[in-house]
């Protein structure tokens, strides 16, 4: 920094300027010019100076919106005015006047700057930069704490999303427990000479039922735990050798009432000689069972779904869940499996955005791929790669 000699540079005077400069060797001669004419002006009116590197106080570059160096600005009296530019001397011979009358009306109202000492003189440049910075610290603090505020409100409010989705989706598979519970509690209640017409077939394919609905309410609990913590955390994965066509059928049936519902007719169809993979069951039966119930959801009464596997490489197979729904507009295939994006046009439908990217964090756990093939009015096409057990 650099200064004018005390007589020209006055920390008391009404009038108080910042002079903004760079360290390019070209600025030097500007500089200089500049430094002259403020000194034949301050011989006849005195005024306050500091000249400011710009590179050691960015702050106040950035505060005064500066684009250009050198620049002069006027801090007192208020309004601040800036002058930039390569013809600055010649903007400051146009606006000397205006400054100096405006100080010199300052000084007869005896009026103070916001800057002002508590003894009433005219702040000096340099407590009114030390005013500046600490200006500049708090707005940034403010912005920071601005940003928290609205991050914490928009956790509060998937928070409570998030609870009344528990609420709704809980219902289904808890309603399934307890309608196998009360059938087996009944067949067994009954009296010796009217025994059970329940066969032991039914009864473990009913205590079947009720185990995979309570795993799948013990999973719908832990992934609403996981989701309102974040989807940072990474997922814990028990593989194990499986045979996907197995599961697929059972997803399926277990969903049979809510296709039957909305009149959905639904195909499957895996080869025989399908070689078994490497998951875990219960995340890949999530994955497939949100496939389905979206391809159920956004695909109108009467509409057909399609469950098909295919063994693409010696390493992976592909599962392929289609329905000719509103299919997805292009824009929209990598969104879609964004955490919390729905499409617009679905807002009013049951869900949360969450279901994909669930589905694709556990594929790629999986060092699968999971993405949507779309065209027009078709439908849409989900699909998915697992590994195969080597
Ligand atoms: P949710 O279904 O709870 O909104 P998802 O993450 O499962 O959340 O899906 C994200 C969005 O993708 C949905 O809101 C919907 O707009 C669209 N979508 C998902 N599956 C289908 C489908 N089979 N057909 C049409 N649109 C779908």
């Amino acid at each position: 920094m650099e200064a004018l000699p005390s007589s020209l540079s006055n920390p008391t005077s009404s009038l108080q300027l910042l002079l903004f400069v760079d360290k390019r060797p070209s600025s030097t001669e500007k500089l200089r010019q500049i430094l002259s004419r403020l000194r034949e002006l301050g011989s006849a009116f005195q005024f306050g100076l500091q000249v400011i590197d710009v590179g050691e106080r960015p702050d106040l570059v950035e505060h005064f919106k500066l684009v250009a160096t050198p620049a002069l600005v006027k801090i007192h009296p208020e309004p601040l005015h800036t002058l930039a530019g390569s013809d600055l001397i010649a903007q400051l011979n146009r606006t000397w006047t205006q400054w100096q009358q405006a100080a010199e009306d300052k000084g007869k109202t005896g009026a103070i700057a916001p800057t002002a000492n508590t003894n009433g003189s005219v702040a000096s440049p340099d407590s009114s930069i030390a005013h500046l910075s600490e200006v500049n610290q708090l707005s940034d603090e403010i912005f920071r704490l601005n940003q928290d505020k609205q991050a914490l409100q928009e956790q509060l409010q998937f928070k409570e999303r998030l609870i009344a989705m528990l609420a709704h989706d809980l219902r289904n598979p808890l309603t399934a427990v307890s309608i196998a519970l009360e059938t087996l509690e009944f067949a067994l209640g009954r009296p010796s000479d009217r025994p059970s017409r329940l066969t032991p077939e039914t009864t473990a394919q009913l205590l079947r039922h009720a185990r995979t609905q309570a795993k799948a309410l013990d999973r719908m609990i832990t992934d609403a735990l996981q989701a309102a913590r974040g989807s940072t955390g990474k997922l814990q994965l028990q593989p194990q050798k499986l045979s996907i066509s197995s599961l697929c059928h059972e997803v399926v049936s277990d969903l049979q009432n809510r296709f039957a519902s909305k009149s959905q007719h639904i195909t499957i169809d895996i080869p025989n000689d399908l070689p078994m993979v490497y998951v875990d069951p219960e995340r890949i039966r999530q994955v497939i069972t949100n496939l389905l119930d979206n391809a159920c959801k956004y695909t109108p009464d009467q509409g057909m779904i399609a469950v098909s596997i295919l063994h693409r490489t010696t390493q992976k197979i592909q599962v392929s869940i289609c329905d000719n729904g509103p299919g997805i507009p292009d824009e929209d295939k990598e969104l879609i499996f964004e955490d919390r994006f729905r499409l617009e046009r679905d807002e009013a439908k049951d869900g949360y955005g969450i279901g994909l990217a669930l589905c694709q964090r556990i594929v790629r756990a999986h060092f699968g791929r999971i993405w949507v093939d779309s065209s027009g009015q078709q439908g849409s096409c989900f699909h998915f790669t697992l590994p195969v057990y080597q």
